[in-house]
């Protein structure tokens, strides 16, 4: 079985951009996958010699309330899919009450978090950085998934552990 990576954060941090990044085809279809369902979208994906499984999340309605205003139902059932969850946070818009609410719900999970900090072009990493520390999800890792930059060491690191 593939290692599931999920992929979560609130509405327009670059979840779907780094998706597209890490399958090798906008959006392969997985279809063969038990107990994987369909209504969050599943890519397959290599660095290197690793072969992985990912999932974007996304959709809110605006009538949720609490943790699922920002962040969408899918993205907790995605969570409970994955082997390891990537937490996007924008670097360039800063941190976010909704960041913490996330952070909150993951630090009560069990999974392997990482703290991801996208939308890094351009800025001083270690000070795009620095206001995340503080969610309490570790060493967050900088990336810029527009410019692919990062994410290769990203995918190699997070497997790496597995
Ligand atoms: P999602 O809602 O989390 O799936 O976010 P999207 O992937 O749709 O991206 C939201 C916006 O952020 C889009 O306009 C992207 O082009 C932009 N974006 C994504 N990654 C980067 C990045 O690394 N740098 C910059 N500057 N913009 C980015
Ligand atoms: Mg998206």
């Amino acid at each position: 079985m593939l290692p599931v990576i999920a992929l979560v954060g609130r509405p327009n941090v670059g979840k779907s951009t780094l998706f597209n990044r890490l399958t090798r085809s906008r959006d392969a279809l997985v279809a063969d996958l038990p107990g994987l369902t369909r209504d969050r979208k599943y890519g397959e994906g290599r660095v290197g010699e690793r072969d992985y499984l990912v999932i974007d999340t996304g959709g809110i309605s605006g009538d949720e309330q609490g943790i699922d205003s920002v962040m969408a139902r899918q993205s907790l059932l995605a969570i409970d899919e994955a082997d390891i969850v990537l937490f996007l946070v924008d670097g360039r818009a800063g941190l976010n009450p909704a960041d913490e609410m996330i952070a909150d719900h993951l630090r009560r999970s069990s999974k392997d978090c990482h703290l991801v900090v996208n939308k890094t072009d351009g800025l001083d990493p270690d000070v795009a950085m620095a206001e995340f520390h503080g969610l309490g999800l570790g060493q967050p890792l900088p990336i810029a998934a527009s410019q692919n930059r990062g994410v290769r060491l990203l995918i190699e690191e997070v497997l790496g552990e597995l």
